[in-house]
């Protein structure tokens, strides 16, 4: 069976992170990928665990070296998947990535034969406004810049190969393990 790239978008709030760490937890033949970001780490983050907190400057360097699979810039601050990590892993595994939309759809262009988008969306706009707002790391400015994103998210719904609405996170995670288990088989 072939190693594919899982590559895990949604908007801000809809419980991506939840799912990603059950579907490590289900399944050993996964490993996650951990980006950089140039944001600061919020409460309980670890480096290396979450992100690879790193600055502006060691970024710059890094895009030069051509150490990013993808970047891009959201809300004023860069992330990215290292490159070395990703090839290296998927020799032996399947590799996830939880990203934005630029960047999936960036990592479909240049790997599509391995890459399978997965969008997971909220059950209704109402539910997710509800949970951001409840997470209470955002102000009420950020919370309506985030929830214009996540519309703009949700409407490049259709340039993904899957999208799977999330009721239930071990629910989702059992639609996204089988998924996995399908595209594993595909012979491409
Ligand atoms: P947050 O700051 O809330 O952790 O993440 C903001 C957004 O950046 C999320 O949608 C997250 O999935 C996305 N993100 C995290 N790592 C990467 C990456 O390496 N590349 C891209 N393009 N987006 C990322």
């Amino acid at each position: 069976m072939r190693n594919i790239l899982v590559v895990i978008s949604g908007p801000s709030g809809v419980g991506k992170g939840t799912i990603v760490k059950l579907l490590l937890d289900a399944d050993k033949s996964l490993v996650e990928s951990v980006s950089c970001t140039t944001r600061a780490p919020r409460a309980g983050e670890e480096n290396g665990k979450d992100y690879f907190f790193i600055s502006k400057e060691e970024f710059s360097d890094r895009i030069a070296a051509n150490d990013f699979l993808e970047y891009d810039e959201h809300f004023g601050n860069f992330y990215g998947t290292p490159r070395s990590f990703v090839e290296r892993q998927l020799k032996e595994k399947s590799v996830i990535l939880e990203i934005e939309v630029v960047g999936a759809l960036n990592v479909k262009r240049l790997m599509p034969s391995s890459a399978v988008l997965i969008m997971v969306a909220p059950p209704s706009m109402e539910e997710l406004e509800k949970r951001l707002s409840g997470r209470g790391s955002e102000g009420d400015e950020e919370l309506k810049t985030r929830m214009q994103r996540v519309r703009y998210e949700l409407d490049q719904a259709p340039l993904y190969d899957y999208v799977i609405v999330n009721d239930d996170s071990r629910e989702t995670m059992r639609k996204i393990r089988e998924i996995i288990r399908r595209e594993k088989e595909k012979t491409i």
